[in-house]
């Protein structure tokens, strides 16, 4: 728990290598100042086309052509501001210009909304023309979406009513994001030294990786006894956001919730019912490795507070930056030439930032826009699990960097659903690598604890929020008020089911669902557990050899928003649409637990 600060540099004292280089957006602020002027032009010159959408081809080809050239510019002005921003954020003047670009975002896209409504509303036979229409040929996407979206499209009336209305649909997701954020204090629990520190969302998963079961079991209990204290108020909050899903999917005439939900990707809903039987039909794996656990633990039983303490000595070893640019590297190798020499770009280009320095924003992010390099933001400090970081976001990068090549501005934009599978597979490509690499024994008992809770964290945990979260929808539409116990029996059977005999039924876990602002996401975190699952099935096929599987691997990279997204994924090598990518990703987690296992 208690990591001591040293002092840290400022950003302007790291050496110029280390650092990303932003002057290739902007070499100097004058230039973001004229492209930020730019955007009122354009924003008025798209103004005008309101009304004249309907007239021809070329019209709403010159309209979208305009709208584009709107958000291509208001993204590279908001982008250079962010990661300016980020990088001290200490600095008022660099967050004036954040809050400017968003300003101005939030404007454009306020004055930019009756676009796709009036669109909707001109006649099938109208849209259907336009599809086939040599002028739009590039827009060809987005009006079939818009043809497929009609259906559910309500009167210009209802709309209007709808989006006046949204702030007060989304009151109860507010709140809840408030009180977990601003108002809900958790007492202080003693950690290892015996020094009290106050808990906090961000330092309970420190408490919970703690080596020392008392202070897991304290922090544990503050978490959810606090909780519990206010369930009447936060199962409100989760039912008034339930609510809104089911009300929404009824006037929109979805036969449910988590088919409303799901439509904008053009997923059935089977592949949501698949993901749940495939998982449920893996458990035993699971619960054996619950059993190496208690094993490595000494214990017959464990507690809910025994999941994320280290089940394998400390990994010491310090990996240098150089050191792990060189391992990701090789480990990416198989990804073939035209990737590696890619990749190369993002050292010599300097996409990354990789020190921790004073005021730098934590974590780690790959972000970026048409007109930038897909820059990676990193607060490095030496560990194996950054230079995991570095292979994720590097995946994310190069995925940005291959769409936004092989795609028009307009279609580059990958989706959510896609969006943690060029990552994973590069973990996993990385994790393959280190392993027929390494013989130290810590070393490799590390990366395989890593690499199976990787799947334990991403594919059962969040399918049994995907689970859960289909419960208390299907109840709310049988008209069965989402009270707090009703959700916390739900809860409870539900972790008892994921967690098998070795783990002890903890009553205050039946708190949980009050805590996860995933839930208030509407059906959003199958898309973890569907993701890595494709990445486990990718990456078998890329380590295969076959440049056949490697060319499709590349195509997914490339494939920006041109298809649906289960299309571009069986072209890439997974079809998603049945339970296998799951039963592979989980039969290469039932291999690490066996092997950890042995090596244990
Ligand atoms: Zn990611």
């Amino acid at each position: 728990m208690s990591k001591k600060k040293t002092t840290l540099p400022l950003h302007s004292e790291i050496a110029v290598d280390m650092t990303w280089d932003l002057s290739a957006i902007y070499d100097d602020q004058k230039k973001w100042e004229e492209d930020f002027k730019k955007l009122d032009g354009l924003l008025s010159a798209a103004a005008a086309f309101k009304g004249r959408l309907g007239e021809s081809a070329s019209v709403l080809a010159e309209a979208f052509k305009t709208s584009d050239e709107l958000e291509r510019i208001g993204e590279k002005v908001y982008v250079y501001a962010h990661l300016l921003s980020d990088q001290d954020t200490s600095i008022s003047a660099h967050r004036a210009l954040v809050d400017r670009a968003s300003s101005k975002f939030a404007e454009i896209s306020g004055e930019l909304s009756w676009f796709e409504p009036e669109l909707t509303a001109l006649p099938d036979k109208e849209l259907k023309k336009y599809v086939d229409a040599p002028e739009l040929k590039l827009y060809k996407r987005t009006l079939e979406e818009i043809i497929r979206d009609k259906a559910h499209t309500l009167s210009d009336k209802e709309e209007r009513l709808m989006g006046m209305a949204s702030d007060v649909f989304s009151a109860s997701g507010k709140t809840f994001s408030t009180f977990n954020n601003a108002d809900l204090k958790f007492p202080k629990v003693k950690d290892e030294d015996g020094t009290k520190v106050e808990l906090t969302h961000g330092n309970y998963i420190n408490f919970l990786e703690s080596a020392d079961r008392g202070v897991r079991k304290k922090a544990f209990t503050a978490m959810y006894d606090t909780y519990y204290k206010f369930r009447n108020t936060l199962a409100s909050t989760l039912q008034g956001n339930v609510k809104l899903h089911t009300f929404s999917a009824k006037i929109r005439k979805y036969p449910s919730a988590l088919e409303a939900s799901l439509f904008s990707d053009n997923v059935p809903v089977e592949v949501y019912d698949n993901l749940i039987t495939a998982v449920r039909g893996n458990l035993p794996a699971l619960f054996k490795y619950f059993k190496v656990r208690a094993r490595a633990m000494k214990l017959k039983k464990i507690d809910m507070y025994d999941l994320h303490n280290p089940l394998v000595p400390e990994c010491k070893q310090s990996i240098s930056w150089k050191q792990a640019c060189k391992w990701v590297r090789e480990a990416l190798k198989p990804l073939g030439e035209d990737y590696c020499s890619k990749l190369d770009k993002a050292f010599e280009q300097r996409w990354i930032d990789v020190h921790e320095c004073k005021g730098k924003r934590s974590g780690a992010y790959s972000s970026g826009c048409y007109d930038s390099y897909p820059y990676v933001l990193l607060n490095y400090t030496n560990t194996l699990s950054d230079v995991f970081t570095l292979a994720h976001e590097l995946g994310h990068s190069m995925h940005s960097y291959y769409s936004n090549e092989a795609q028009d501005y307009h279609n580059a934009d990958y989706r959510i659903f896609v969006a943690e599978v060029a990552s994973t597979t590069n973990e996993l490509l990385l994790h393959h690598y280190l392993m027929n690499k390494c013989t130290d024994k810590n070393f490799r008992l590390y990366l395989l604890n890593h690499h199976a809770d990787q799947f334990r964290g991403t594919i059962y945990r969040q399918t049994m929020f995907a689970e859960f979260e289909k419960i208390i929808h299907q109840k709310a539409e049988q008209g069965i008020p989402l009270t707090a116990d009703e959700l916390s029996q739900s809860y409870f059977k539900l972790n008892n089911d994921y967690h098998g005999n070795i783990v002890k039924p903890d009553q205050r876990i039946e708190m949980e669902w009050a805590r996860i602002p995933h839930f208030y996401y509407n059906f959003y975190v199958y898309k973890y557990a569907t993701g890595l699952s494709a990445a486990a099935e990718l990456s078998k096929n890329i380590l295969s050899g076959d440049p056949g599987k490697l060319d499709a691997y590349l195509g997914f990279l490339k494939a920006g928003d041109t298809k649906d997204v289960l299309d571009i994924m069986k072209n890439a090598g997974v079809d998603l649409s049945t339970p296998e990518p799951v039963n592979v990703a989980l039969e290469e987690f039932a291999r690490t637990v066996e092997q950890l296992d042995n090596e244990l």
